[in-house]
């Protein structure tokens, strides 16, 4: 197995293109084309983390928050970033990290946080948008049937739970080929006129290529004529947090204690307790403050995220109860859905979950 098989994997779950726009994710450091003896699974990037990685035998460390943030002017041993760059080249280890893009995924992180809280008929909290193309394609009304089937193969034709979307408009197509042309129907040089379909699809922008490639490979037609362009719908299926519904309605504060349950917490902030029974959560691992607002506009009566400042407790007003269970708390789970996504498709590959603490946050 290599460094890019592993990449290409990921790539699958959560495509580096879903990531915000602030974020580093992908590979951090080391070769793509590294055989990997094995795979140790972290949140964060430290020295200790390479070491375990050294005395494991491991060539391969993948994180939750990328190593490398910020542009990087110098690598030197003077500051932790360049230190743990140094040793990990020195060691031949690599380092992946898959960040916003696993947030944004709608089987990723906050997808995990719902199951280990168990919340039922999720939703994205705020879907992605810009992600969207329309795809129409024009085809001899024999192919159409097999064009789409193709096409729907390749990922077009979703939306939200239903698959092979499409419209489909009867027409007439012209084309005239030039003598270096050898049209699928009529002769070159002259005009022909072809009972054609126009079909009209949406697809993600990941797939834009394996979609493209597919549809050019089904078409009979030398030259396929089709258009592709942007759509300003939501993403449903791409974004950050998530919002769920508790099997019953659960008094607040019972609710804070199965939050300090499931996540280990040693502290939650929490904003001002409305009184209102608890049904309808949501959720964002790590710093998920900027969407209170999203939260709120849910319905949600309670929001699990971290990284709260003062004065954004205010704003909950009696509209929902901001429940701050701590960054490192609320990603804490993405090292098992990382675990289990390479598992479930590489069983027999060597990986582990660091045993390194580190949660820079300590609570007295
Ligand atoms: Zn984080």
């Amino acid at each position: 197995m290599t460094v890019s098989e592993i990449i290409s994997l990921f790539e699958e779950f959560a495509p580096a293109l879903y990531q915000e726009s602030y974020d580093n994710s992908g590979l951090q450091a080391g070769n793509k084309d590294d055989e990997v003896t094995g795979a140790l699974i972290t949140l964060d990037v430290t020295e200790e983390v390479v070491d375990e990685a050294v005395d494991l035998g491991y060539n391969l460390i993948i994180s939750h928050h990328p190593l490398i943030f910020k542009g990087l002017k110098s690598i030197t041993a003077n500051d932790p970033t360049g230190r743990i760059i140094i040793k990990a080249l020195q060691k031949k280890i690599n380092i992946l990290s898959i960040h916003t893009n696993a947030d944004n995924a709608g089987e990723g992180v906050n997808h995990y946080i719902c199951r280990k809280i168990g919340l039922k008929d999720t939703s994205i909290l705020c879907p992605l948008e810009g992600k969207l193309l329309k795809l129409s394609v024009f085809v001899p009304e024999d192919h159409a049937q097999n064009l789409r089937e193709q096409i729907f193969n390749a990922g077009a034709g979703m939306i939200g739970n239903y698959d092979f979307c499409s419209f489909n408009t009867p027409g007439t197509g012209t084309f005239r080929g030039n003598e270096n042309t050898n049209p699928f129907s009529g002769e070159k040089g002259k005009i022909n006129i072809e009972k054609e379909i126009k079909i009209e699809t949406i697809l993600p922008v990941h797939l834009k290529n394996r979609v493209i490639k597919a549809m050019l490979a089904a078409h009979p037609y030398e030259e396929v004529a089709y258009d592709i362009y942007p759509l300003e719908n939501r993403y449903s299926r791409y974004g950050l947090g998530m919002t769920g519904y508790l099997e019953g309605e659960v008094n607040q504060k019972d609710f804070l204690q199965v939050l300090k349950r499931v996540f280990k917490t040693g502290c939650i902030k929490h904003s001002r307790l409305t009184g209102k029974e608890v049904k309808k959560v949501a959720v964002c691992g790590g710093s998920g403050s900027s969407l209170l607002g999203n939260a709120i506009a849910s319905g949600a009566d309670v929001f699990v995220s971290s990284d709260f400042k003062y004065h954004q407790f205010f704003d909950a007003e009696n509209k929902i109860v901001i429940a701050d269970i701590g960054h490192f708390e609320s990603e804490q789970f993405t090292k098992d859905l990382f675990y289990e996504l390479l598992m479930k498709n590489f069983p027999k590959f060597a990986v582990r979950l660091s045993e390194v603490n580190t949660n820079p946050v300590f609570y007295f």
